[in-house]
């Protein structure tokens, strides 16, 4: 089977249409629901209120425990969706194995640049990445400041983030989500997916930079904290985006998390790809169709943001971020019906793999695609029930 996309020269760069500023992350919708006037009454909801189990299928105890369960390791070992630079998304390293001992200050020999890339791709996948591309880190994803949590979940404070200029490039790597669990969404199951792919984030990021230490070269390992990671994964060919805000992978479509390693180990980058995304999603509009709270744009792409969360200058479909975030809050928990309902969801296979090449190849086929995903009845909710059955 042939590769479902195809090479090109432009990155995130595509997008851009005007000009933009580095995105502060105290904007993000997370960190606003503590501090925004606007919001704050939702992010009181959502951080505070106790969730409590229902009768009702996916709101059980034991989906609830199934969460917290997964969330355990990016919350306590992580920090990856705040301000990051701690345990293992640490920053720093003394420069010592316990086992086996290695003595410090070895660099590996870089005279074959692909082949020490090729092993830094290998060693991402090996500790849990479904892919891995390198980019040139382009410094406007970095975020101006960083935000983070401060003691009770209603507080937070902004802070420098001070990235050296010597971490040039970035390897960044796909974590997939579970395919049954999101497929539950917006029930308990599909944020159970979520949790566990943060705390795979945390373990792979943070095992890579440990690695590339070990090689002799800096390195940060960083989950949502630092930089956008959706600019970097495109720049990093490994998708495109997509009407729902989302990164849209060949492989596995928008089911995926992304987290990143900087680095000053001169990699040699991926080229940027495209599959037809864009194309496809001016016809489809299933996720915004299926989006609870009507956060998402039903119309045409636009550079005019929405509000703080939105970037200025980048052409994309624009999420109205309190009105998705008033969707969580009224739950309790996250939602994933913007990956659920994505046709370009699906589980590797022969099948889908055919279709993803008539989408890039053969774009007036898009209506008929579209339809055939809908008469098959891809994307709807499934029974949480069926996610716990073997
Ligand atoms: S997460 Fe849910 S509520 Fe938010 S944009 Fe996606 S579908 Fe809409
Ligand atoms: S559901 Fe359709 S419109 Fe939405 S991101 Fe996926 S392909 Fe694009």
């Amino acid at each position: 089977m042939k590769k479902n996309f195809k090479y090109t020269k432009k990155g995130s760069d595509r997008y851009i249409v005007g000009e933009t500023e580095q995105f502060d992350q105290k904007n993000d919708m997370f960190k606003r629901m503590i501090w925004d006037p606007d919001i704050k009454d939702i992010g009181k909801k959502f951080y505070m209120n106790p969730v409590h189990p229902q009768t009702k299928q996916g709101y059980h105890l034991k989906d609830f425990s199934m969460i917290n369960a997964a969330w355990q390791l990016e919350d306590h070992y992580g920090n990856g969706i705040w301000g990051g630079k701690k345990d293992l998304y640490d920053w720093g390293w003394n420069g010592e194995y316990s086992y086996p001992c290695v003595p410090r200050g070895l660099k590996i020999d870089l005279e074959n640049p692909q082949s020490v890339t090729d092993a830094v791709r290998k060693a991402g996948q090996f500790y849990g990445a479904a892919k891995v591309g390198i980019c040139q880190f382009d410094r406007r994803w970095l975020y101006s400041r960083g935000y983070t949590k401060k003691g009770t979940p209603d507080a937070g404070e902004s802070f420098d983030i001070d990235l050296p200029m010597e971490y040039k490039t970035a390897a960044v790597l796909l974590i997939e989500m579970d395919y049954k669990g999101v497929a539950c969404s917006p029930a308990g199951p599909a944020t159970a997916a979520t949790g566990i792919a943060y705390s795979k984030m945390a373990f792979t990021a943070g095992s890579l930079a440990t690695f590339i230490r070990g090689l002799g070269y800096k390195a940060i390992p960083c989950g949502n904290d630092t930089a956008c990671s959706i600019p970097m994964a495109i720049d990093a060919g490994l998708g495109e985006l997509a009407r729902n805000g989302l990164l849209i992978t060949p492989d596995f479509g928008p089911r995926v998390r992304i987290c990143k390693v900087f680095t000053d180990m001169p990699l040699v980058p991926d080229q940027p790809i495209e599959m037809g995304v864009w194309d496809f999603c001016m016809i489809c509009k299933k996720c915004a169709r299926q989006c609870p709270s009507q956060a998402l744009s039903h119309g045409e792409p636009t550079d005019k943001p929405h509000d703080s969360s939105n970037r200025k200058g980048v052409e994309k479909w624009h999420i109205k971020a309190k009105k998705c975030a008033s969707f969580w809050a009224s739950q309790g928990i996250d939602c994933s019906n913007c990956i659920r309902s994505c046709p370009f969801n699906k589980p590797p296979g022969i099948l889908h793999d055919i279709v993803r090449w008539f989408i890039r190849n053969i774009r007036p086929f898009n209506r008929i695609m579209y339809w055939m995903d809908e008469i098959f009845g891809y994307g709807r909710q499934q029974n949480p029930e069926k996610f716990w059955k073997k």
